[in-house]
């Protein structure tokens, strides 16, 4: 038996000011067969890194393939996702014959003139392998879930958790029935319910959290494989942005489809009440001062870098300054050229810097400054589960009472590390300011004496109706009050 497995990745927010190009890929994940790491899986690849680990004891020859993964940013060039995606599928046509491919994708990845770079990438590589080859996919549940793809791959699996700790997990299960389904022991079968609706729905919180173990308690008993529910991606403009249920059955359409129908009426159901409350800049300072308990950690998703924004914006942090806020560390601001003038200035030093504020008008206005540098240190990382996120060169800077991180890989806040590993130590502050969605909740929330959304002037607004669609199919929830949710496959 033989498999093959590759990635290409990327969160493409359309509406970035930061195109994606090749060095994205480079300075992300760019690992060409034999230079995979053993150690732990790098963003998307788990599919592989599972695969090569289950490869002997069940009997099946495994042939690395290319793994390409960016930061989420803006739309990535032509010529450089072609590039990657010609690599990967001359890889496919020299590894044949092939009994099934395992693809470790995001899928919420566009490309100019390629607004669902999944199904180009399925629809060429099932055109190489066959019909009877099994196409297994693993995605992130913030993808665009296209009636295309689904058709495309006999057995789509999303992650179940936002943040995402289950990748590795949803990466076994992924192996486990393209395996079984090789071996002719099951006959996926796969409905897919379109809810019309954008959203986020992080499952730290009680209502998606029990949606989520209902849904999985399914699996596995009365001929259900498993359950997909996806969230979306809310920052692109692509036709098939929505949420959508995906279920897939041992050989039993009908059932698929009650099964899909239902958990999706459930899923819209719980419109409008699957987010945190987001609080004005001002009034969520003013709470998390007031609070008699530190540290209160404060979130900023409108300039997450994790959903493709520049993660520079000034406003809280300007905020906090002008009211005097004491003991506060903020992070991470995306600068590398302030971070470069502190390494220039020296630790200890007190000079003034113009930063952050620079890549859009989301931005905000660059911070001037008198600062204290507090903190350098080269090639530094934070941990997100079993993986370290580099974060490039980095600086801690004094302003006022409060701490600044400066990064130069761009990244949204995942582990306390961002902060440790400059001296900050976040428990000992009374409010810890982190620029990402819910991914910061896995380390940051079990520190928070409280936890604190704001939707400051980033540019991920969670008021979508705030955003420039132009190509979305309609009606869509919120921006369309009546929607027409119903099986597509
Ligand atoms: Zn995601």
């Amino acid at each position: 038996m033989r498999l093959f497995s590759a990635t290409i990745a990327t969160e493409t927010n359309t509406f970035s000011p930061l195109p994606t190009s090749l060095e994205a890929y480079k300075e992300g994940v760019f690992l060409r067969p034999g230079e995979h790491p053993t150690d732990a899986p790098r963003m998307c690849t788990a599919p592989l890194f599972v695969a090569r680990r289950r490869a002997v004891a069940e009997g099946f020859t495994l042939i690395e393939g290319s793994c390409f993964a960016a930061s989420p940013a803006g739309t990535t060039n032509r010529a450089d996702y072609e590039f990657m995606r010609d690599e990967i599928l001359s890889q496919i046509k020299a590894a044949l014959p092939l009994d099934g491919v395992l693809f470790g994708l995001h899928g919420a990845m566009v490309a100019h003139g390629y607004d669902d770079v999944e199904g180009d990438v399925l629809e060429r590589a099932r055109a190489i392998v066959g019909p009877n080859c099994v196409i297994g996919v693993e995605l992130d549940p913030h993808c665009h879930l296209t009636v295309k793809r689904v058709r495309l791959a006999d057995i789509t699996i999303l992650y179940k958790e936002f943040p995402h700790t289950d990748v590795v997990e949803r990466a076994e299960d992924l192996l486990t029935l393209v395996l079984r389904t090789i071996r002719k022991e099951i006959r996926p079968t796969t409905s897919l319910f379109d809810c019309r609706q954008i959203g986020s729905y992080p499952t730290t919180l009680a209502l998606m959290r029990g949606f989520v173990d209902r849904t999985s308690a399914m699996e596995g008993k009365d001929g259900v494989l498993s359950v997909s529910i996806g969230h979306c991606f809310p920052y692109a403009d692509v036709p098939e942005l929505t949420g959508r249920i995906l279920v897939i059955t041992d050989n039993d359409k009908p059932k698929a489809d009650r099964l899909a129908s239902k958990i999706g009426e459930e899923f819209i159901a719980m419109r409008g009440r699957t987010a945190p409350d987001y609080m004005h800049c001002d009034e969520g300072i003013g709470a998390a001062l007031a609070f008699n308990g530190s540290p209160v950690v404060m979130a900023d998703p409108a300039d997450n870098a994790g959903g493709g924004a520049p993660s520079d914006n000034t406003t809280i942090l300007r905020r906090l300054v002008e009211r005097n806020a004491d003991s506060a560390a903020l992070g991470p601001v995306w600068d590398p050229i302030a971070v470069r003038l502190c390494f220039d200035a020296g630790l200890h030093a007190r000079f003034p810097l113009r930063f952050g504020g620079k890549v859009g008008p989301t931005s905000g206005q660059p911070m001037d400054a008198e600062v204290t540098v507090v903190g350098l240190r080269r090639d530094c990382w934070q941990s997100f589960g079993p993986t370290q996120v580099p974060l490039g060169d980095c600086a801690a800077i004094k302003v006022g009472g409060v701490e600044v991180v400066l990064i130069s890989n761009r990244t949204q806040a995942l582990g306390l590390e961002l902060f440790r590993n400059l001296g900050i130590e976040p428990t000992e502050r009374k409010l810890v300011v982190v620029k990402s969605t819910n991914h910061f909740m896995a380390a940051f929330g079990p520190i928070a004496q409280r936890v604190i959304y704001i939707d400051s002037d980033g540019p991920l607004s969670r008021d979508y109706r705030k955003i420039g669609y132009t190509k979305v199919l309609r009606p869509i929830w919120p921006l369309d009050e009546h929607t027409t949710p119903c099986l597509i496959a």
